[in-house]
Order: structure tokens, then C-alpha cells, then sequence
């Protein structure tokens, strides 16, 4: 067998360990500290905001990887103001747009022109970048003389196909780093797979880029799912009453129809609650998020439209009342309870009727957007192939997620953003990790080696999706060949990447193979074991594969122990290569 080697991408340079750019050694850091607190009135710096200004005044391409609310703005704003010339900042809702007035705009592109320009930052839309030849002409006089300090892709995930929140005009803004090789690239988001984000600095062409990314993890939030029966609302109302009596709340819902019914029931059992949807009229809706933000309603029943830009540090819990679109979509929503750190509980009620339901919406292209997605309706008139097949797989995930009954949610969500986390770390604050008590651990190296020989076998083209339904049938249940599938992912048997497919530039992620660590499990050197719960369904198990969990009985153990000793958990997956 020919030994292929991984391919090495040295692209990226973890910025997050690096001690450099924590120094108070540079030239700006006295300039830095002092408008920190003189302009933006804050006393000190969040994690990582030091680090990222410091490396990308230095000059570098930086890519950010921070939770929403953890403070991105400010890693551009700051360097706006105390560096000469001016910033460009492409945001998905901004001030330069083709809204403005013609002689406004031009009154913004002649200041721009001058020697003395009043402006420090310019925040346009990628639509207009894309657009507009009289700013990308104006940019290049900038940049002529030297102006043109920096430019910043906020919600740089948008750029990504792959993503949940793709965004076509986001794919033009690659002409910024043509034109301007020299100019530091800044790109932020909350929220990129590890495909999406190589997605992102592929399509910028982001040059030896420095990542920085905090953990995703969020301690003091507590996952369960939960099977969605027809007595569903009977639950939820129980839920709150015995955890989170009086307390705030979000529960979200499929559709419009949906939040009404749930909010009224939830009234009929005496709780404050109302709806929120994108079809409320506007002073309605504003009359909801004072009587939310006063604390006179304290359960909003909400399509995803409801959240964004809300603030309120005290949410204690996140119910949901359908099936998410995608993990993403799930982390981000989930993400809006316990901001003030204390502990909150997101509940998700599951069924696989659900999924059809989702499935189907998705698929007329009718599912409710978040409103920070602009243009995302007129998008989904023209729902392409490839966006309803990322769609479905976004929608997939989230389902074996759903049905995952042993592994620890957090750990299934932070790998999900190629974040590595030992399930020791949950400390039981999610429901599989605290239902479980016993395991059985069982030998899947068979199916594991059949997995990878179909990835090769079909030519190593085709998505994780496809192999599993291709591997249905035949073998056994997907539920646990996806398990299976997705470990070998994580344990780097097999890779997840990203394609550009054809000639309109659309994405899909295929598996490929690592031979190299591919080769030691088919030859039968290397084996790998998953655990499942001891009390596991016996017609899932043949019970000559089942062998009792004692310590390490095999050699080559690969399944994350939830008893071995903790590991740092911020690990890049794919930067090891
Ligand atoms: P993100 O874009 O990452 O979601 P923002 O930039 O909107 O977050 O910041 C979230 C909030 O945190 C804002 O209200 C901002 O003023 C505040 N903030 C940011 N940095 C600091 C800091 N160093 N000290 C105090 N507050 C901060
Ligand atoms: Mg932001
Ligand atoms: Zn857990």
C-alpha cells in the first residue's frame, strides 16, 4: 500500500498560547490601555482582546473565534482609533448601504478623499464592496497613500456556504485581499465549525493567519434532551414549575402557530408568558421585549427571530420546544441563557416527527431565519441545490445529536467546533453524562474498518451523511455507525474537509482518509473501542461483541474516558496536522 502522507496545512498559527501577544511591550500598549478606558470606559481587557490587538496592529491576518457577548468589537474599535488611517469594517447592517442617499454617500466617499479625513472607521456592507466601483476606487486611493489601516469581516462565518448563516454576498469580499495584499485582515465570529472556518480563510485568502479562539464550553449552562411525547406542553410546565418557578425563560418554537399555542397553555397554568414571531406587528413586539426586559413577562414562546440583540443577563432557562435547525443554530440559542454565569438549564424536546416536520420546511425553504440574516429571505427564494443539501446535513447532525444517548452533550457540541473537551470536565451537569452509570465498552473495530474502507471504496468524494445512508441496510443501526463514523473523525482516522465542487464555487464537506493513521487499524494494529450504558437495549448488542468495562481490556483503547485524568481542553482538532 502506497504510504500517501497528510497533507500539511500551515496556514494557521495558534495565537491563544502564545505569550507575545499578552506583552505590555509594544509601542501602542500605553495608547492601548489609556483609550481603553478613556473611550470605551472599560477598566480592563476581556480574555483575548490584548492578544488579538496586539496581533493584528503588528500587522498579521488574525481570525477570531469568540463567544457572542465576549467583546469582539472592541479588538477593532480600539486599533481604529489609536492607528493612522482608516479601518474598513464589512458587517451585515451598517451605515455606508444602498439605502443612503446618493448625495450622502458621496459625501462620505469625498471626506474619505481628504488629506485631514474625520473618519476612523468605515463600516459598509459586503453587498457594497461587492458592488460598488466608486468604494472599491476610493479604497485604493486610501490605500495609495497609505490610509487604508486595516480591514474587519465581522460574522466572518457568513463567507462559508457550509455555515448555518451563509451569506452570497460575503463570497466577494476575497477581492479585498487581492487588491490589498499588504492590508491586515481581520475576521470575527461566534460561531465556525472547523470546515467552515478553513472555509473562511480559504475564501479571504488569509495569509499565515493567527487564530485566536476561546472555549465554547459553557460551564454553568445544563444540557438534557428529552423524548417529546403528546403530554410535551404537560412537561414543560412541570419542568418550570419545579426549577425555575417565576424565573426568565426562552422557549423556542417551530412556527408561528406553535408559539401562540404554547404561550397561551403556558398562561393557562399560571405562567406570565407570551409570544414572539416574525409575523407580530413592530409595536408589538417592542411592547413584548419592554414587558420581557421589566421583568412583567417572564416566558417569551419565540421563533428564532426572537433573541438577537437581547440582553438579559438573568435568562434562566432555554426550552426547546422542536428540533433546532442545526448546532450551531442550538449552541447560539442556548447561548442566550445564564449570561450572568449562574446556572441555567437548556432543555430540548426531541422527536423524530420533528425531524420531518424541519425537514420539510426546510426543504420549501419556509423556515423562520434570524433576523440578523437580512438577506436571507431573498436567499431562500432561490434555495439552490447545495443550500438545501447543507441545509439537511446541518439538520442531520443535529439529529444524531438528538438520539445520542451516551455521549456528553458539551463534548458533542464543542467537537462540532473543533474544540477537544474531556467529558470528565461536564462534571455531570449534562443528562448523559449524570444518567449513566455503568458502561459496557465493545469492540467496534470491525465496523470501523468497514467504515473507512467504504470512504476509500467510494472514492473518498462523499459527505459523512451519504457513507452512513450508503452503509444502512447493510450493516447496523445508524445511530450507532454514526457514532462510530464520528469518532474516527475526532481520532483523526478520517478527515473532514471541506470542497469547492464545481464551477459556481458551491461547497461540500467530504471524508477523507488519513492513511497514514488509517493504515494501523486495518492491518489490525490499532483498535478502537466506544462505551455504551451497560442497560443498552440487547437487541442492539450481539452479546459475544459485549465485554464488561474493567479497567483497560484492550490494548489501543481510543474512546474518551470519562475517568482519566483532565487534559487541557482547548485543542485545535485539525491544527494538529
Ligand atoms: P461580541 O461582538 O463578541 O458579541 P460585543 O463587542 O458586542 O461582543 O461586546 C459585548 C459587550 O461587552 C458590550 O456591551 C461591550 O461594551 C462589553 N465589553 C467589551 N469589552 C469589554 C471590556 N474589556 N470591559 C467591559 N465591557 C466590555
Ligand atoms: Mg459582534
Ligand atoms: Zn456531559
Amino acid at each position: 500500500e502506497p504510504f500517501i502522507p497528510k497533507i500539511i496545512k500551515v496556514n494557521y498559527i495558534e495565537g491563544s498560547n502564545d505569550q507575545k501577544w499578552s506583552s505590555w511591550d509594544f509601542p501602542w500598549t500605553k495608547k492601548l490601555e489609556a483609550n481603553n478606558k478613556k473611550v470605551f470606559g472599560n477598566h480592563s481587557f476581556r480574555p483575548n482582546q490584548r492578544e488579538i490587538i496586539n496581533a493584528t496592529m503588528s500587522g498579521h491576518d488574525v481570525f477570531v473565534l469568540m463567544p457572542t457577548g465576549g467583546g469582539k468589537s472592541l479588538t477593532y474599535q480600539l486599533p481604529a482609533l489609536i492607528c493612522p488611517g482608516i479601518t474598513l469594517a464589512n458587517i451585515p447592517a451598517t451605515f455606508l448601504s444602498g439605502n443612503m442617499e446618493w448625495t450622502e454617500q458621496q459625501e462620505i466617499l469625498r471626506e474619505l478623499n481628504s488629506d485631514y479625513c474625520k473618519y476612523k472607521l468605515l463600516y459598509v456592507t459586503p453587498e457594497k464592496v461587492a458592488k460598488s466601483d466608486v468604494l472599491l476606487r476610493q479604497l485604493e486611493s486610501l490605500n495609495a497613500r497609505e490610509l487604508l489601516a486595516r480591514i474587519v469581516i465581522d460574522e466572518a462565518h457568513c463567507v462559508s456556504q457550509w455555515g448555518h448563516d451563509f451569506r452570497p454576498d460575503y463570497q466577494g469580499l476575497g477581492i479585498l485581499k487581492q487588491k490589498f495584499p499588504n492590508t491586515p485582515v481581520l475576521a470575527l465570529t461566534a460561531t465556525a465549525t472547523a470546515s467552515v472556518k478553513e472555509d473562511v480563510v480559504q475564501a479571504l485568502g488569509l495569509v499565515n493567519c493567527i487564530i485566536f479562539r476561546q472555549s465554547f464550553n459553557r460551564p454553568n449552562l445544563w444540557f438534557s434532551v428529552i423524548p417529546k411525547t403528546k403530554k410535551c406542553l404537560d412537561d414543560i410546565d412541570k419542568f418550570i414549575k419545579e426549577n425555575h418557578f417565576d424565573e426568565c425563560g426562552i422557549i423556542y418554537c417551530l412556527s408561528r402557530m406553535d408559539c401562540e399555542k404554547v404561550a397561551e397553555r403556558l398562561q393557562e397554568c399560571g405562567h406570565k408568558a407570551a409570544f414572539y414571531h416574525g409575523s407580530i406587528d413592530p409595536a408589538q413586539r417592542a411592547f413584548v421585549q419592554k414587558q420581557w426586559s421589566k421583568d412583567e413577562i417572564n416566558i417569551i414562546c419565540a421563533t428564532v427571530a426572537f433573541g438577537m440583540g437581547i440582553n438579559k443577563p438573568d435568562v434562566r432557562f432555554v426550552i426547546h420546544h422542536s428540533l433546532p435547525k442545526s448546532i450551531e443554530g442550538y449552541h447560539q440559542e442556548c447561548g442566550r441563557a445564564g449570561r450572568d454565569g449562574q446556572r441555567s438549564s437548556c432543555v430540548l424536546y426531541y422527536s423524530y416527527s420533528d425531524f420531518i416536520r424541519v425537514k420539510h420546511m426546510i426543504s420549501q425553504g419556509v423556515a423562520e431565519q434570524s433576523p440578523f440574516t437580512p438577506g436571507h429571505n431573498r436567499f431562500n427564494v432561490a434555495n439552490s441545490g447545495r443550500v438545501l443539501e447543507t441545509n439537511t446535513e446541518n439538520l442531520l447532525r443535529m439529529v444524531s445529536y438528538c438520539e445520542n444517548d451516551v455521549d456528553c452533550r458539551r463534548l458533542l457540541q464543542l467537537v462540532h467546533f473543533g474544540e477537544k473537551f474531556d467529558s470528565a470536565h461536564c462534571k455531570k451537569t449534562c443528562d448523559n453524562c449524570s444518567k449513566i452509570k455503568s458502561f459496557i465498552e465493545k469492540d467496534v473495530t470491525d465496523t470501523a474498518k468497514k467504515l473507512v474502507e467504504l470512504v476509500k471504496l467510494t472514492g473518498q468524494q462523499f459527505s459523512s451523511s451519504h457513507i452512513l445512508e450508503v452503509f444502512r441496510g447493510k450493516h447496523l443501526a445508524k445511530s450507532e455507525a454514526s457514532r462510530i463514523l464520528r469518532h474516527l473523525v475526532i481520532e483523526d482516522f478520517l478527515m473532514e474537509e471541506v470542497k469547492k465542487s464545481d464551477v459556481y464555487g458551491s461547497v461540500s464537506s467530504v471524508l477523507k482518509v488519513n492513511q497514514s493513521k488509517a493504515h494501523n487499524l486495518i492491518i489490525g494494529r490499532q483498535n478502537v473501542v466506544l462505551r455504551f450504558p451497560s442497560a443498552i437495549n440487547s437487541t442492539k448488542l450481539s452479546k459475544s461483541d459485549v465485554t464488561p468495562a474493567k479497567g483497560s481490556l484492550m490494548s489501543g483503547k481510543l474512546s474518551p474516558s470519562r475517568n482519566d485524568t483532565p487534559s487541557q481542553p482547548q485543542n485545535e482538532l485539525d491544527l494538529n496536522l
